[in-house]
């Protein structure tokens, strides 16, 4: 099938693109690398938007260090960032991340912040930037905001950005020198989305454990972390089995995804203390 769109227009900066947002009626829809929503269009899960293309906005490219926290703009593609030397010294967690989405033609045109805003519960990047504890900075007609990573992911496909805002970059906190980060996933195929997938953070002041592909949205998993930060291994396992709410299709059964969420959590734990699993 081919797309149907109502319209397209190439921004040119981030005022222009919330101009042309504001100027379509509510049809206006942010084209970033076109990896989903050119996808959904072609199937039409998606008709008749006004597409505002934001690709060649240049403020919202680029890697810095910024008041002691990584800033990656919305623009920053997966290829780049499983190459960037910034983000694998202070944010590792994205450098492996990066390695497990799709293939290398849909890494070199997608965006971390499309991925954000897509907000598919099976995505690597949004459970990462939960994990990290990360800051989602958005930009619209009554200005800037900024979103906890916490509070971003609502549900399937839906987060907290509103109409017509674009998402400009997402911020992180540097890597401790000691901190240690593992995305761990099992997929049917290399490349395909995850059957269940887990990112561990090990930081000084405790764990951080957020999990993917077992739920409507990427899960901070607060219960398992506590039992993390008493050093109750199986305890973690079993309240991460608890709260994560996996849902059968095709690929896997709920039980099964459950099953596995678990097993990567005792894997990814015995990697960190050097402890057999
Ligand atoms: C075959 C295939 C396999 C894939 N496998 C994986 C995988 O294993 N893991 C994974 O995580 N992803 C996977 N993806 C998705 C891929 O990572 C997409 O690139 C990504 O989810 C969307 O990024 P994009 O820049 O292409 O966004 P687009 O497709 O351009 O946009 C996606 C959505 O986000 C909105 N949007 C985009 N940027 C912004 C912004 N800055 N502000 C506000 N709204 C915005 C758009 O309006 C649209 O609704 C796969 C895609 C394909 C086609």
């Amino acid at each position: 099938m081919k797309a149907m769109a109502g319209g397209y227009a190439r921004a040119t900066d981030v005022q222009h693109a919330l101009d042309l947002l504001a100027g379509a009626d509510g049809m206006g829809r942010v084209l970033a690398g076109g990896q989903s929503l050119i996808a959904a269009m072609n199937m039409r899960l998606s008709t008749g938007d006004m597409l505002v293309d934001i690709s060649r906005i240049a403020d919202l490219r680029g890697v810095t260090v910024e008041e002691n926290r990584l800033r990656i703009g919305a623009l920053t593609r997966h290829a780049e960032i499983e190459t960037d030397p910034l983000i694998a010294e202070h944010a590792p967690l994205l450098t492996q991340a990066a390695g497990h989405i799709a293939h290398a033609a849909i890494r070199n045109r997608g965006t971390i912040g499309g991925a954000l805003a897509h907000a598919d519960p099976a995505a690597e990047f949004p459970a990462c930037v939960l994990a990290l504890g990360g800051m989602i900075h958005v930009q619209g007609p009554d200005g800037t905001r900024d979103i906890p990573a916490e509070d971003f992911f609502v549900d399937v496909f839906e987060t907290a950005l509103e109409d017509g805002v674009i998402l400009t970059a997402i911020t992180l906190p540097l890597a401790e020198a000691s901190e240690k980060h593992l995305l761990r996933e099992t997929a049917r195929r290399s490349g395909d989305y995850a059957l269940a997938g887990l990112c561990l953070v090990k930081r000084a002041a405790g764990h951080r454990l957020s999990a993917f592909s077992v739920g409507p949205r990427p899960l901070l998993a607060l219960a398992a972390m506590e039992r993390l930060d008493a050093g109750d291994i199986v305890g973690a396992v079993s309240a991460l089995r608890a709260e994560i709410d996996p849902t059968g299709d095709t690929q896997a059964s709920a039980a099964y995804r459950r099953h596995l969420a678990g097993v990567l959590l005792t894997r990814a734990m015995a990697e960190i203390t050097g402890e057999p699993a």
